[in-house]
């Protein structure tokens, strides 16, 4: 995978640009007096960290401020930066795809547009690199242009993509792609779904269907969220709708690079206690890296 650090400063560099930027400054007074909390409380918010886990973040640091007896406006900041972390820090409950023997599967949900296919691409595309066979399930049979480009992001990278017809049973599709992948021996299969149906009622039901295939067959698995950053508080919404369907053991952060907010991250981390697995930081196949919770404190606060 591309060095973590080089990659997420990269993609906040627009929130380091603006809010966080703005925070980090804050810092720079000679004392840190109400004014500076409460610009800090508006900074936060601004950033997208959303107003219940910004209260929780300004009340942590205070804590320490007294308990610390901390004077000096950069022990705060030190403070605040490591409560950051804290907050980040989420455990998965699932084990990941590097420790796992035999195939592993990885289901990729969330709404039309969040970045779901291109996400896989790039997931596929390090999985390979890393000297995994991987197969690729085209399970978003309900427009025939998800199935399109999916093969082609498979050409490209040179993956296998197992498909059917659109309007298929997204069911069969991931069947057929697990007996494929075990009959090949492949390592990893990435399952693309649908991200609208008729109504949300369908899609969920249509999602349980898929994970109820990958379940018969005991593989270690992971379900992965997609969420579009630029969304903001409102893919923490979505986000609680696939985890009642189907449980999510991870996000993929989409379009971290597009957003100046990206406070957003904490906000997923804190309200879903679910861990981001990895941010999306642009369109080509590079543009990711695994999520590390002290690498993009430091990269925020990176002057
Ligand atoms: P899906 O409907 O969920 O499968 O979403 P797609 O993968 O088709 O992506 C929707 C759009 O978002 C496409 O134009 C992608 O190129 C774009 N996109 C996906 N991930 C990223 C990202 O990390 N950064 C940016 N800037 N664009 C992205
Ligand atoms: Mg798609």
């Amino acid at each position: 995978m591309p060095d973590s650090l080089v990659v997420t400063q990269q993609a906040v560099k627009r929130s380091r640009d603006t809010w966080f930027g703005k925070i980090a400054r804050l810092f720079n007074q000679v004392k840190v007096d109400s004014e500076v909390w409460d610009e800090l409380e508006e900074l936060l918010i601004a950033a997208d960290v959303g107003v219940a886990t910004t209260q929780k973040l300004i009340e942590r640091v205070k804590q320490r401020v007294k308990t610390e007896k901390l004077n000096e406006p950069v022990q705060v900041r030190n403070a605040l930066a490591q409560e950051m972390v804290g907050l980040l820090t989420v455990e998965s409950g699932a084990v990941p795809v590097s420790n796992s023997i035999g195939l592993y599967a990885i289901l990729v949900v969330g709404v039309n547009g969040s970045g779901k296919t291109t996400s896989i691409a790039k997931l596929a595309y390090n999985l390979k690199n890393e000297g995994n066979k991987v197969i690729l399930a085209a399970a978003d049979t309900f427009r025939a242009a998800a199935v399109d480009q999916l093969k082609r992001w498979g050409e490209r990278i040179g993956v296998e993509v197992v498909a059917h017809q659109p309007g298929g049973d997204p069911g069969a599709v991931v069947y057929d792609a697990i007996q494929a992948a075990q009959n090949r021996q492949a390592q990893v299969v990435i399952i693309d779904t649908a991200g609208r149906l008729h109504t949300k009622f369908n899609l969920m039901e249509e999602l349980k269907k898929i994970k109820r295939v990958v379940d018969k067959y005991e593989l270690p698995q992971e379900v992965l969220l997609v969420i579009d950053a630029t969304t903001g508080q409102n893919g923490l919404a979505q986000a609680r709708h696939f985890t009642e369907a189907v449980g999510v053991n991870g996000i993929f952060l989409a379009k971290l690079d597009g957003t100046a907010r990206g406070g957003i991250v904490l906000s997923i981390c804190d309200e879903l206690k679910i861990p981001i697995a990895y941010i999306g930081t642009g369109e080509q196949l590079g543009d990711m890296a695994p999520f590390d919770a002290n690498t993009f404190v430091t990269a925020v606060f990176r002057n």
